[in-house]
């Protein structure tokens, strides 16, 4: 259940429904990647379960 995983996030900005890859051999992570549509840098927070499942978090980096 390791390895590159997609998911879907709403940009927090522009409101648009993104496809990212997610790296599930990384328990926890967070970082900052811009947004497909508006360019705008989103602020993502990572978490895996233990079957593998990543629980996405997004966030304006101006909160
Ligand atoms: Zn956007």
């Amino acid at each position: 259940m390791k390895g590159l995983r997609a998911a879907s996030i709403r940009c927090p900005y522009c409101g648009e429904t993104l496809r990212v890859e997610i790296d599930c051999s990384v328990a926890e992570q967070s970082y900052i990647e811009d947004c497909q549509v508006c360019c705008r840098p989103i602020e993502f927070a990572v978490n895996v379960n233990e079957q593998g499942q990543p629980r996405v978090r997004v966030s304006r980096e101006d909160d």
